[in-house]
């Protein structure tokens, strides 16, 4: 299936078709802060995502990726690298028709307070709300679509964030060691740590935004459908991914040639990416 995105793991002492891992909903986890793939032979890649957002941000959904180690490098935190990288060596148009997954009927998966909803629109949307109280990150809401140059823009440098509460802890643990001011936005309750400060005033919810993109990139193809949701993180993603599989009523699968018949051609954002500022009751209503 050409529009299947495979990531690659190099084992040199296994077969393979053990480091081979398809970058697909199948065989994949939402652990706590990061997507890890797994094949039936049980080799893992972890922290897919900033990647995967990188790729079908960049228009690739095709592509074999060699990755020697356990994860995805970090980098600065952000998809920027990914996408600088990308675009500095082009993509190639194949012969094969783009598809896509256009949703039809809306998918809702709720943990909590928590919550995110798939709905129909005729291009990927996407709009995060997040709230973080007592802290420099605070209640933060943006809407995007995620064509045109949209996600190299207003997406892509938008780095991850921890709070130093957090990093000691897992720190404590022996987790997160890589962990530096150069690959993540440090919060210490109302201070922003980093010395440079942040590349958006809103950052923090467009790395929401960034992380989401490549949980829904793990569909294997584009998705045509506005994601609406409040403090989502991957384990909630990976719900509505799942979700989204089980109802094969909700969804149909088509050419993007077709599509953009369908909608007009090309397809051209109906507003720019907005700041939008919505009360929480708001958003739950919708
Ligand atoms: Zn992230």
């Amino acid at each position: 299936m050409p529009t299947l995105l495979p990531l690659w793991r190099k084992a040199r002492r296994v077969s393979s078709a053990a480091s081979r891992l398809p970058g697909t909903t199948s065989l994949r986890f939402a652990l706590h802060g990061w997507q890890r793939l797994m094949n039936k032979q049980g080799t893992t890649v972890d922290t897919v995502e900033h990647l995967m957002a990188a790729l079908f941000g960049c228009g690739v959904d095709n592509a074999l990726v060699e990755v020697d180690g356990p994860e995805i490098p970090i980098m600065d935190g952000s998809a920027a690298p990914f996408a600088t990288t990308i675009e500095g060596i082009g993509t190639r148009k194949q012969s094969v028709p783009r598809h896509a997954i256009w949703v039809q009927r809306p998918i809702e998966v709720r943990e909590g307070d928590k919550f995110a909803i798939l709905m129909p629109h005729p291009t990927p949307r996407i709009t995060i709300a997040i709230d973080f109280p007592g802290t420099a990150v605070g209640a933060q809401t943006f809407s995007v679509e995620l064509v045109n140059e949209a996600f190299r823009n207003d997406i892509a440098r938008a780095r991850t964030f921890g709070f130093t509460q957090q990093l000691n802890e897992l720190r404590s643990r022996g987790l997160a060691l890589g962990g530096s001011l150069n690959n993540a936005v440090l919060v210490d309750g109302e201070r922003i740590v980093n010395e440079g400060g942040l590349r958006y005033d809103n950052e923090f919810v467009r790395h929401k935004v960034l992380d989401a993109f490549g949980d829904l990139a793990l569909a294997g193809v584009p998705i045509f459908g506005h994601y609406y949701a409040y403090k989502p993180g991957h384990s909630l993603n990976h719900a509505l991914m799942r979700q989204l599989f089980s109802d094969r009523s909700a969804w149909s699968y088509i050419a993007v040639d077709e599509f953009q018949q369908l909608f007009g051609e090309p397809i051209q954002a109906e507003q720019e990416s907005e700041e939008v500022f919505l009360k929480q009751e708001d958003i739950r209503a919708c």
